[in-house]
């Protein structure tokens, strides 16, 4: 993997912020786009831009046809049986609300149980909390250990005959851990529970097989896998979708509207209700289209090494705690220098070019299960260099000094 070519690809990269090179270590929340999805989204808006679905002219049949194209994109970079399996949202949040409230409405009943990860982000948790509310379901939650590892045996006896469905990350956006999801699906399965994946932190990272799997449910953001915002997917096992109630009702999710009755469109039409992004999923296309090119599997390798090198790095600066070292991590380092607040950490690396991320990272239950209010958070994606690690960790030597 050439990284200097791949940089080269990413003009915002090449930004001095306060006079000094962007290092921008805040993957996790967003990826840059490369300069070729900065291209399809003006190319889209200067050439094709007209609604999908509805119209038979030539620019609606062909925003129709990248829409689309886009979904097959989708089903075939995570091994999808079928392209209706592939429902376009904004996002992972809009998918796991979309599913939450569905799946309350088709088989939640008071007393039911769901089981959701302790290190879930606050988008795989509060969905859950409002269905249980409105449907009188209660939440169990799998806890990890100190190390950052869930507790996969508890999650045998955390079931019951009311379990109805199980919740988890794929990735933790602030351990980085990578959950044995596969062995977590295995287990659920076997008491005939259906299993949501997370997978926003893992579609940059990993390659994803829902087949492979055999999950029920996973959702993605384009976002974090270099495609514009506000494109996001939820996939689901084709009989649960059928089965499914529409979660928002409006244009291009029907078959026909009448005062007494409306029938919905077939799948995966039934879920996405209004004028979908249909831009940002010609963006998302091209993202994907652009991952591939350089191959998740040479990624995953180098990114590996980046975490390598980071957390090594890091350890032998000393007086730092690291958040999060399970055996199978992602490139995620979440620490904080022993006596120094987040934040004043994240506002010294910024004012060296370094974007971190400080705060609690959406993960409120993390943070309660270490008794701290928040870490500094760097993540790194396939554009980061060992240098740029060097620069980090120059700046936790400079800011222990300052605030020790
Ligand atoms: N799940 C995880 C693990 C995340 O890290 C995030 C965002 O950081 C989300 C869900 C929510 O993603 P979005 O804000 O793109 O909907």
């Amino acid at each position: 993997m050439d990284v200097q070519q791949i940089r080269k690809d990413f003009p915002i990269l090449s930004q001095k912020i306060y006079g000094k090179p962007l290092v921008y270590f805040d993957n996790a929340a967003t990826t840059q786009k490369p300069q070729c999805v900065l291209d399809s989204i003006v190319n889209f808006y200067t050439t094709y831009n007209s609604n999908i679905h509805r119209g038979v002219h030539f620019l609606s049949e062909k925003a129709t046809e990248i829409y689309e194209n886009a979904r097959l994109k989708v089903k075939e970079f995570i091994n999808a049986k079928s392209r209706t399996e592939i429902v376009f949202t904004k996002g992972s949040t809009e998918a796991i609300n979309t599913l939450a409230y569905s799946f309350g409405e088709a088989y939640i009943k008071p007393g039911d149980e769901l089981i959701i990860s302790e290190m879930e982000h606050h988008s795989n948790i509060v969905p859950w909390q409002l269905m249980a509310q409105r449907r009188g379901a209660i939440i169990r939650v799998l806890p990890f250990y100190d190390n950052g590892e869930l507790m996969e045996d508890m999650l045998e006896k955390l079931i019951c005959d009311r379990t109805k469905i199980v919740c988890v990350t794929y990735v933790s956006n602030t351990l980085g851990t990578v959950n044995d999801v596969e062995s977590i699906i295995k287990t659920a399965h076997a008491h005939n529970i259906p299993v949501l994946v997370d997978a926003a932190q893992a579609i940059q990272h990993l390659k994803i097989d829902v087949q492979k799997l055999d999950c029920d449910f996973l959702a993605l953001s384009g976002h974090k896998v270099y495609a514009e915002t506000g494109i996001g997917v939820l996939y689901g096992k084709e009989h649960f979708l059928e089965e499914l109630p529409p979660y928002q009702g409006g244009g291009d999710m029907i078959k026909n509207v009448s005062f007494d009755l409306t029938t919905f469109a077939e799948l995966p039409l039934k879920f996405e209700a209004g004028t979908s992004n249909f831009v940002g999923a010609g963006s998302l296309l091209t993202a994907l289209n652009y991952v591939d090119s350089i191959g998740l599997d040479n990624i995953a390798k180098y990114e590996e090494q980046l975490l390598e090198y980071a957390t090594k790095k890091i350890e032998e600066i000393g007086g730092v705690t690291i958040y999060g070292n399970a055996k199978h991590k992602a490139s995620i380092v979440s620490f904080n220098i022993d006596g120094a607040h987040h934040y004043d950490v994240g506002m010294i690396l910024d004012k060296l070019g370094v974007a971190v991320r400080t705060g609690t990272h959406c993960t409120e239950p993390i943070m309660k299960h270490y008794n701290i209010t928040g870490t500094v958070r760097a993540s790194f994606a396939m554009y980061n260099t060992f240098e740029e690690i060097d620069t980090l960790c120059e700046g936790i030597i400079k800011a222990k000094k300052m605030l020790r």
